[in-house]
């Protein structure tokens, strides 16, 4: 096993001591997105809430879609967040109350920043290709820039990383010296990594930054730890490097940053400072003030669910 096992020293970690490097495993919870889509949900899991400023991830498919309506999310509102668009297969079609229409391609960056408020939808274009394929994730904004203005920013070429069995394309912040264009408000990263069936390669980290990596596809030993689709290992801070070892073609997300030091109230699709604000969020979205409207969706748009009766209460990073 990697010797920064065996040097567990406290790091200063996001202003706070921490223990160091850890690997825990996390499996994720198969969830419905919409009428047809069923996604694994690994953030915010049972003993974890975020890694960095990344605060939800859903991994879904490879799906085969075809002859079917695929991913069909109706208008729904946002505040406090980015959201993450990442695709290795099909494509998704978004619309906001920006007026933005984007189809968004496989290894293409869409991020949409909410701030105080947005909607959207997501849905795969009537034609379509077969399989659907993918990754949406969640960015917090921290408290000074989580009412700025809302933004849609789509980017495609984003910048890569070459090693031998490692080929990485940079989806947000900075990996290895090579920095997205994706707007970030924190220190963090999300990397998508593909590697040969072999690769056997230590992958360089912040060690001030806290790291997780989901599996996409393949089979992939993240520190001596099997990581498979469907599964995410979290693995602390206090790390320089990771060791990857490839068992087949695969691709994996890395996702980290600095830990995320503010508490916040995260409920359906608002992310607040406390649970009045998120009343009023829900009541806006309600009665159709706030969050703009979103053209050319065929359909209604989504319902919030019910308040729970006791007042919700802002969280730290971990349960
Ligand atoms: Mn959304």
């Amino acid at each position: 096993m990697s010797n920064l096992d065996l040097k567990p020293s406290p790091t200063r970690c996001g202003g706070e001591a921490v223990s160091g490097p850890v690997k825990e495993l996390l499996t994720g919870r198969q969830v419905r997105l919409g009428e047809s889509t069923e996604v694994r949900r690994l953030l915010p899991n049972l003993g974890r809430r975020m890694v960095g400023a990344w605060c939800f991830v859903d991994h879904y498919g490879p799906d085969d879609i075809a002859g079917e309506p695929g991913m069909q999310v109706p208008p729904h509102p946002h505040m406090g967040l980015q959201t993450v668009s990442w695709l290795h297969d099909g494509e998704i079609l978004h619309r906001d109350s920006l007026g933005s229409l984007q189809t968004v391609r496989p290894y293409e960056l869409g991020l949409m920043t909410s701030g105080r408020a947005i909607s959207h939808s997501e849905e795969s274009p009537r034609e379509h290709a077969r399989l659907l394929h993918g990754a949406q994730l969640w960015v917090a904004l921290p408290d000074g820039h989580r009412n700025t203005a809302p933004a849609f920013e789509h980017h495609a070429g984003l910048p890569t990383v070459s090693a031998p069995g490692l080929h990485a394309t940079v989806i947000m912040g900075t990996l290895d010296g090579a920095t997205s264009p994706g707007t970030a408000h924190t220190p963090l990263v999300g990397a998508d990594l593909a590697l040969t069936a072999g690769a056997d390669l230590r992958l360089p980290l912040e060690s001030d930054f806290e790291y997780a990596v989901l599996a996409m596809s393949g089979s992939v030993d993240v520190d001596g730890v099997r990581v498979e689709p469907g599964s995410m290992l979290y693995l602390g801070c206090g790390r320089r490097e990771l060791p990857l070892l490839a068992r087949t073609d695969s691709a994996v997300l890395l996702l980290g940053g600095e830990p995320f030091d503010e508490k916040i109230v995260m409920w359906w699709n608002f992310i607040g400072r406390s649970s009045e604000e998120i009343v009023q969020a829900r009541s806006a979205w309600m009665e159709g003030a706030r969050f703009g409207d979103v053209h050319g969706y065929d359909g209604a748009r989504l319902a919030a669910p019910e308040m729970p009766a006791m007042p919700l209460k802002p969280r730290g990073r971990a349960r």
